[in-house]
């Protein structure tokens, strides 16, 4: 341990420094660089006898301090400020022969900058050292992983909420092979992303509130006027054998679409990604697109009214981000709701009442009897509210 406290100040403004005695050594980001190297300062922060040795970045040349170069009243910390201007300085007088220095590989920092040399990732320290952030991976450019330092505690990441990844990426006790991992992980999840990407761009997806995120493993998109399709891939790693499709809409409807669904289902081509297939199964050419897309004109059937409020709280998004998508089964009645409204309205009914997940009621409008599952509806803006 460093004496009496006096690099204290030293080792906070520089934590991937490690001090023994009166030598320090390690890792550390100056304007934007990386240098690895070692001080010995016996009379800290003075720099009478002071010795540096610098790993200069890329190359295993180092050199020694050279007072020639140094102001007579600098301490060790105007010393490391000026670093870059000296290294260039070191570079022609860096001795051929040589030795790298050699930092223990428990040290954190050191490992952060070999991961810093050019890679498929973008690396960013936060300015106290304490938070790594790993960014743009090639060929998947949505995707993050932050770590804190040097706990290696994820802090942040880009993949599906539904898996608990911290929990199989920690188990990892070094940088190298989490960031690995996760690298491989991204790999594996293709498929899943692949399958939400036709849904993403040509369908009116209106929940998650757009914009979706890699996070998300479930989408809901309008299938016609009052229908929507809620599908979830609950295994991102088996996105087709975990797939859940549910049609929301008048009973009647959904009854007529969920006969053509499970029929479809049982002629699923594996060649085809899950838009294609529901395509396939709805024997129509595309799902209707956002309004203002351009798209929609196109096929006189489709005319998807642009957001249609709530008929109990007169509002389109609530808080959590849920929009109305549970109709009236009167059709006569094209009214529309958030399944939170009139879940509250079937509570102060009399004759409203539960059955299994099924809650029983009538429209606030036409009095028509309703039956919803609102479980099942409401189930992912409880997950998104306690994210
Ligand atoms: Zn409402
Ligand atoms: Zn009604």
């Amino acid at each position: 341990m460093p004496e009496s406290g006096k690099w204290d100040d030293f080792i906070l403004r520089y934590p991937g420094i490690i001090v023994s005695g009166s030598n320090a050594k390690g890792t550390v980001k100056l304007k934007g660089k990386w240098y690895r190297l070692k001080v010995m300062c016996p009379h800290f922060p003075k720099l009478q006898e002071a010795q540096l040795e610098l790993l200069l970045p890329q190359q295993i040349k180092f050199t020694r301090l050279r007072y020639e170069d140094l102001e007579a009243d600098w301490t060790l910390y105007d010393l490391m400020e000026n670093l870059p201007q000296l290294q260039a300085k070191y570079i022609n007088a860096a001795s051929p022969n040589a030795k790298s220095i050699e930092i223990a590989s428990s040290n954190i920092y050191s490992e952060i900058a070999a991961l810093y040399a050019p890679q498929n990732y973008l690396l960013e320290l936060n300015d106290a050292c304490s938070l790594l952030r790993f960014s743009k991976f090639t060929a998947y450019e949505q995707h993050h992983l932050q770590v804190e330092l040097p706990t290696l505690r994820i802090t942040e990441h880009s993949l599906p909420d539904c898996v608990p990844w911290e929990e199989q990426l920690q188990k990892y006790d070094n940088l190298t092979a989490m960031v690995q991992q996760f690298h491989n992980y991204l790999q594996d999840l293709q498929p899943f992303y692949e399958n939400f990407a036709d849904i993403d761009e040509l369908c009116y997806v209106v929940q998650p509130t757009p914009p979706v995120s890699t996070k998300h493993n479930w989408r809901l998109f309008v299938l016609r006027e009052r229908v929507f399709i809620k599908l979830v891939l609950s295994d991102p790693f088996a996105p087709i054998s975990s797939m859940s499709v549910q049609i929301i809409g008048p009973t009647q409807a959904v009854e007529e679409l969920r006969r053509t669904l499970s029929d479809g289902l049982s002629e699923w081509d594996a060649e085809l990604d899950i838009h294609k297939n529901l395509l396939r199964i709805f024997d129509i050419c595309y799902f209707p697109m956002p309004p203002g897309s351009g798209w929609m004109d196109v096929d006189g059937e489709v005319n998807i009214s642009e957001q249609k409020f709530c008929n109990i709280c007169y509002s389109y998004q609530l808080e959590e981000g849920e929009i109305p998508i549970v109709s009236c089964d009167n059709p006569q009645c094209t009214l529309i709701y958030h399944a939170a409204c009139l879940k509250e309205w079937f509570n102060t009914l009399t004759d409203g009442k539960d059955f299994l997940s099924v809650s029983f009621g009538s429209c606030p409008f036409c009095k028509t009897k309703l039956s919803t599952s609102f479980t099942e509806l409401l189930a992912n803006y409880f997950l998104m509210i306690f994210e």
